[in-house]
């Protein structure tokens, strides 16, 4: 199971019940299940949108049906499990699907564990259950069986290749938000390239000078679609964590689609200018 699977299955509605994120940082793993569940609920044929009311909710934490479950003590006791259980069972509110994170679940007891167990034996329809651990090692045998597992690569330990674990593919993982086929690609461009133009295309974009767009306009159309690609991702990094700008994502979205057609520099003209129009913020 990969990042990209588990999307391809999320589009698709054909996402299994229950799941164990591990690996990487809860950051990264609530991300990760936030985007899931956007896609899962989203209204609009560009999933996740980030604009209607259902990916809104997801967004600022108020969705009735996506719940974010972590421990109230050190523990995470069979009271919290039970509470949930009792949302999880009920119809629901305006969902399609009702998506659950269960954090820092290692710290799970025993018997929560098994009441949880109960859920994931006779699931409500449409419902999907994350569990999120840094080590899936701690979380009862039981509990392990029956999930499918998604690792989030430890930066520093990348899981396969040769020469996963220099820096450079560890800032690659990070700049491709996991996913590991664009990660590979700006490995081969260097990441380093990749944040200097990114670093570079938002202050002229802050600054709204457009002078200092001319030397950041890509030769060759991938290389443009890699630094828009891992532009969006910083957006939506930033647009989970409440910071970001939605209409700034959108933008940088159609140029990526506008670039199958047209050229690059036209593309990236044309949205520098877009994000003039929006005063230039394109996240804090
Ligand atoms: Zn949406």
């Amino acid at each position: 199971m990969n990042k990209e699977l588990l999307e391809a299955a999320a589009r698709s509605e054909r996402m299994g019940h229950f799941y164990i994120f591990h690996g990487g940082s809860s950051r990264e793993r609530r991300e990760f299940a936030l985007h899931l569940a956007m896609i899962l609920n989203c209204r609009e044929t560009e999933k996740p949108c980030y604009r209607c009311p259902s990916c809104r909710k997801i967004q600022s934490g108020n969705h009735p049906d996506v719940f974010i479950l972590e421990p109230l003590k050190v523990s995470l006791g069979i009271e919290q499990i039970l509470a949930w259980q009792e949302t999880v069972y009920r119809k629901n509110y305006e969902g399609e699907y009702k998506v659950s994170l269960i954090e820092q679940a290692d710290t799970m007891t025993t018997p929560a564990a098994n009441a949880l167990l109960k859920v994931v034996e006779e699931p409500p329809g449409q419902t999907v259950i994350i569990i999120s651990a840094h080590n899936a090692e701690r979380l009862l045998p039981t509990v392990r069986s029956r999930a499918q597992l998604l690792y989030f690569p430890e930066l520093g330990y990348g899981p396969t290749q040769a020469g996963e674990a220099e820096p450079e593919w560890k800032e690659a993982l990070r700049l491709s938000g996991g996913m590991h086929a664009l990660a590979e690609e700006i490995k081969r461009h260097g990441p380093a390239k990749v944040v200097e133009w990114i670093g570079k295309f938002r202050r002229a974009v802050a600054d709204q000078d457009f002078v200092a767009l001319f030397p950041l306009f890509p030769v060759e159309n991938e290389e443009a679609s890699l630094y828009l690609q891992a532009l969006a991702v910083e957006l939506e990094k930033e647009i989970i964590r409440e910071g970001g700008s939605v209409p700034a994502l959108l933008a940088v979205r159609e140029a990526l689609a506008a670039l199958q057609q047209a050229n690059s520099r036209l593309v990236i003209e044309v949205l520098a200018l877009r994000l003039f129009q929006q005063g230039g913020k394109i996240g804090d």
